[in-house]
């Protein structure tokens, strides 16, 4: 069985494959400088993503976006994947799920300019002591007459380093919805928001994960996303669409990792052979092979039945299995690739050392796979295998 795509599909996988093809010599300068890129050629790398049509991907054309299908999507994720140092962000990806209950003051100040990429925004949610269980969060936020006044401590804050605002989850400490969850736009440059570390982590990337601190924020009741007790729905809304992002990208890199192992397999030679004629090598591409096809067949079944509007549960359920199973594979797909290569595997030049550290991540952020195993037994009890897959 192969998913077939239509011509508009696969002529957009074509155009993020060639864009992607152009990104992948700049890794080695990009793992070499802490994952920056000269400034002109970053410049260069945004302003050829958006005359492509591949920024802001996800955002629908009522937010000026280019409306994309889920699919469509998936497809060009796909691709971004394949290049290591997240190179690939560049196509950028901007908070979707905003779209129903941003207000027009919202759209005009944060959201249009962020389908132009003009500016960014970043996520805060996890805490030292919560993270898979977000209803740990020990972040307040308390009325004041006009105002919200914000007060915690963030781990983990990806992008914030290049972000203009942050998303900042909370929780109401008094009033009718007390203890229930809020969102706010917060500018990053408001008083009383710190970045109080910048940790390393095992990937070289220009994007950075700060340590934040919330201090008394004051922000308008204006900046209250949808309406108070609706924070958990918005950030379940984003794990959904970022969880079948992540296999997406998973399914790229394995395919990048499986040709690069396949050739070089044919032409590295041992023992008077090229070591692809030895079975121990064949077993590992043909295991991975055999794999990444059906990580990609769930990938793309998960984004057909959402875009024929699957019910929204089974869609959580799916999405959380396709993660699971594709983030899972190019782990393995990535070990292997580094046992092919063998010493040269070993060294941060080579694609197999890069994905080998970077995929790790994508068993741990936007729900571990311990919790997506969680989300899909709980699933399973409730409905049965049958309406989860087909
Ligand atoms: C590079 C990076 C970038 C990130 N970016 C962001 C970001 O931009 N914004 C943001 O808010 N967060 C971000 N995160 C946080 C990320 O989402 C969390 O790390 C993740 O959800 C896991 O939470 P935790 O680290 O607190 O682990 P914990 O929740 O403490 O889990 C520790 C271990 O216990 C397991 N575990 C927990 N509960 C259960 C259970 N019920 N049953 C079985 N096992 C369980 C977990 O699977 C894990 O193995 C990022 C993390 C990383 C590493």
């Amino acid at each position: 069985m192969s998913i077939a795509l239509s011509g508009p599909e696969l002529r957009l996988q074509e155009t993020a494959r060639r864009f992607v093809d152009e990104l992948i010599p700049w890794e080695v300068e990009a793992e070499m400088n802490r994952g920056e890129l000269p400034p002109d050629v970053a410049k260069a790398h945004s302003e050829r993503a958006a005359e492509l049509g591949l920024i802001s991907i996800n955002m629908p054309e009522s937010m000026g976006g280019p409306g994309y299908t889920t699919m469509e999507q998936t497809l060009i994720q796909e691709q971004t994947g394949r290049v290591t140092n997240a190179l690939g962000w560049v196509v950028s990806t901007g908070p979707s799920w905003i779209a129903d209950v941003a207000t027009d003051h919202q759209v005009e100040r944060w959201i249009r300019p962020t389908v132009d990429g003009e500016i960014h925004e970043c996520y805060a949610i996890t805490e030292a002591g919560a993270g898979s269980d977000v209803d740990g969060i020990e972040a307040t936020a308390r009325r004041d007459g006009e105002e919200y006044v914000l007060d915690g401590e963030k781990w983990h804050v990806t992008s914030a380093n290049l972000a203009s605002y942050v998303f900042f989850q909370a929780k109401l400490v008094d009033g009718p919805n007390a203890g229930r969850h809020v969102l706010f736009f917060v500018d990053i440059d408001a008083p009383g928001v710190e970045c109080v570390r910048v940790p390393e982590y095992s990937h070289t990337y220009g994007h950075h994960h700060w340590e934040m601190r919330f201090s008394g924020v004051r922000v308008p009741k204006e900046n209250l996303v949808g309406s108070e007790g609706d924070g958990m729905s918005f950030s379940h809304a984003w794990f959904r669409y970022e969880r079948l992002m992540i296999a997406a990208r998973c399914c790229g890199a394995a395919e990048r990792l499986i040709e690069e192992a396949n050739s070089f397999a044919n032409q590295r030679q041992a023992y008077g052979s090229v070591i692809a004629d030895y079975q121990a090598i064949q077993t590992m591409l043909a295991d991975s092979l055999t794999e990444l096809w059906a990580a990609r067949l769930m990938t793309y079944e998960t984004a057909r039945s959402i875009d024929v509007g699957a019910d929204v549960k089974v869609q959580h359920a799916r999405c959380s299995m396709a993660k699971l199973y594709a983030s899972e594979m190019a782990n393995r797909v990535a070990d292997r690739a580094v046992q092919v290569f063998g010493g040269r595997g070993f060294m941060r030049e080579n694609v197999a050392e890069r994905f080998y550290r970077e995929l790790r991540v994508d068993r741990i952020w936007e729900g571990t796979s311990e919790i997506q195993r969680i989300i899909i037994a709980d699933q399973l009890r409730k409905r049965g295998p049958g309406p989860l897959i087909g």
